[in-house]
């Protein structure tokens, strides 16, 4: 093994691999540090491909074939045999692990036909651009590198009020392992990562209840989507309670009573299972040395300027350890700009397009200002915004709840943002990115040609609807200023 490398990455997870190979694409020497194993191996990938992204992204698309045959297939003119679609959760999970251990294996692969060096252990960053590495058996090294990208990523944030138990009481990690179908499942926190669990064991046949501190569904979504997203939730089954503090939990004969607070007062639940997803904090705890030169914030992130510089010149840090979304597109996209950083080139991240996406269904995605933003910004503003019940494609899939919303400039026509909810909103919403990208208005929109049937018509529709010119829908009035 080396001790000197051209650029060092402390962390494989989507930031540090993508950050490793674009390196080495550009002719650096490179070594990955990465600590995690995986089923009691070694694993690249990070949270997004082992714990995160990827399997429950499987999962949800796992439970939701289950979820269809029960209720729509029968509208379809498809009968079941025994009128009920039997769960084999084992190889629902032997589905989930299998694709797992394709990506991480991918990432492996990757790393050996670019020849970056995996080095299986912890790294640490030193003064001086000098890491010191601990594998996971042996002695400790001290590595010299020119460029250091830290890319450490994030874990769950424990609640002091609802401990961690066994499998009774878990994080997202465990939501993802469940041997058997809660009868009860509780979840804290209706973020992204409650909202997309919590439909998982919904859909497989869980009592699910919801209990989330904030009084406000969603809060950083668009409210129009934010109310049509809880619509739907609730008609799968999810008891969603807003404004439900969760005050304390105890475990007794593997069930889990909770405690909360709301405005009518305090309760107690019970459930089999309880989930916490009050959301992730950086791993940064032993991270860096006290003579490294990097600061933490109270919360544990690392300060850097819009191309992730540190304030130690030559130390990056990319991914859920620098601000921004928590999401692996936005680490990918930091660590290829750093590595492209470091070969001189002047890449730079636009960080008002990148979409956030929650994988319910219907999905619910979005990029830009919401109507809401839009207005506290005193923006002269419009909006366009079609259902999909008035899609083609959408009603002939079987699959038409939700809306496309735009939010547009009233003076230069410009896309503020785009909000959906509804079928493929994770595909659709990469439309708005790429007209947001090149400063596109609505009669950009408006002009083009969509094919049809398709549901993205429903986006050419909003677009029109934005001006009072959609076909299909009935125009609401322009609002006024
Ligand atoms: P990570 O993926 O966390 O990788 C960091 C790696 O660094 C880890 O493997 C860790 O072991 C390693 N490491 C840490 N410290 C050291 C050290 N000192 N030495 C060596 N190695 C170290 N995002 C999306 O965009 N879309 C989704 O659908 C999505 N779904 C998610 C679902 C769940 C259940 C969860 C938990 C997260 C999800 N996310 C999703 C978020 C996404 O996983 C993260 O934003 C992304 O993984 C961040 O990438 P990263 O490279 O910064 O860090
Ligand atoms: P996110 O950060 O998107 O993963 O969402 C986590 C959610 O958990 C937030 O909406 C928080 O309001 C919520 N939350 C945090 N603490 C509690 C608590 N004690 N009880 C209920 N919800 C909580």
């Amino acid at each position: 093994m080396a001790d000197n490398y051209d650029v060092i990455v402390i962390g494989g997870g989507p930031g540090g691999y993508v950050a490793a190979i674009r390196a080495a694409q550009q002719g650096f020497s490179v070594a990955c540090i990465e600590k995690r194993t995986h089923r009691g191996k070694p694993a690249l990938g990070g949270t997004c491909l082992n714990v995160g992204c990827i399997p429950s992204k499987a999962l949800l698309d796992s439970s939701w074939k289950f979820y269809e045959a029960k209720e729509y297939l029968g509208e379809h003119g498809i009968k079941l045999n025994q009128n009920q679609p039997k769960l084999d959760l084992q190889q629902m999970h032997k589905r989930k692990d299998e694709i797992v251990a394709q990506l991480t294996g991918g990432v492996e692969q990757l790393f050996k036909a670019n020849k970056v060096t995996w080095l299986q252990g912890a790294g640490r960053l030193q003064a001086g651009k000098k890491v010191e590495f601990a594998p996971g058996e042996g002695d400790k090294q001290t590595l010299q590198a020119k460029y250091v990208i830290l890319a450490s990523g994030s874990e769950p944030i424990q609640l002091p009020v609802a401990e961690l138990h066994e499998d009774v009481v878990v994080t997202s990690t465990g939501a993802l392992e469940f041997e058997s179908v809660p009868k009860r499942l509780g979840v804290i926190g209706a973020g992204i990562i409650g909202l997309e669990l919590g439909s998982v064991w919904a859909r497989l046949g869980a009592e699910v209840t919801v209990l989330e501190a904030v009084d406000t569904m969603l809060p950083m979504v668009d409210r129009t989507v934010a109310k049509e997203t809880q619509k739907h939730l609730k008609n799968q089954g999810l008891d969603i309670r807003l404004g439900a503090r969760v005050t304390g939990t105890e475990v007794k004969q593997k069930k889990a009573t909770v405690s909360f607070s709301d405005k009518n007062g305090d309760h107690q639940e019970t459930f089999d299972r309880l989930i916490v997803a009050v959301g992730r904090a950086p791993c940064t705890d032993h991270l860096v040395s006290g003579d490294a030169g990097i600061t933490l914030d109270e919360r544990g992130f690392i300060d850097v300027d819009s191309q992730c510089r540190t304030e130690v010149p030559g130390v990056y840090a990319i991914g859920d350890i620098v601000r921004g979304p928590a999401l692996a597109h936005k680490a990918i996209e930091e660590g290829s700009m750093v590595a492209e950083v470091i070969g001189g080139e002047h890449t730079q991240l636009n960080y008002e397009t990148i979409p956030s996406v929650i994988y319910t269904h219907p999905e619910v995605a979005w990029i830009g200002k919401t109507e809401e933003e839009a207005k506290a910004a005193g923006d002269a503003y419009k909006t366009g915004m079609v259902a999909f019940a008035t899609n083609g494609r959408a009603l002939a899939a079987g699959d038409s709840g939700g809306l496309v919303k735009f939010v547009a400039d009233e003076n230069t026509d410009r896309i503020l943002g785009m909000h959906v909810v509804g079928p493929q909103a994770s595909e659709l919403v990469q439309q708005g990115v790429i007209a947001m990208e090149f400063g596109g208005t609505m009669e950009d929109l408006q002009l083009m040609v969509f094919s049809h049937p398709s549901l993205s018509e429903t986006v050419h529709e909003a677009a029109l609807a934005a001006d009072q010119k959609a076909i299909h829908a009935v125009n609401r009035p322009r609002r006024k200023k």
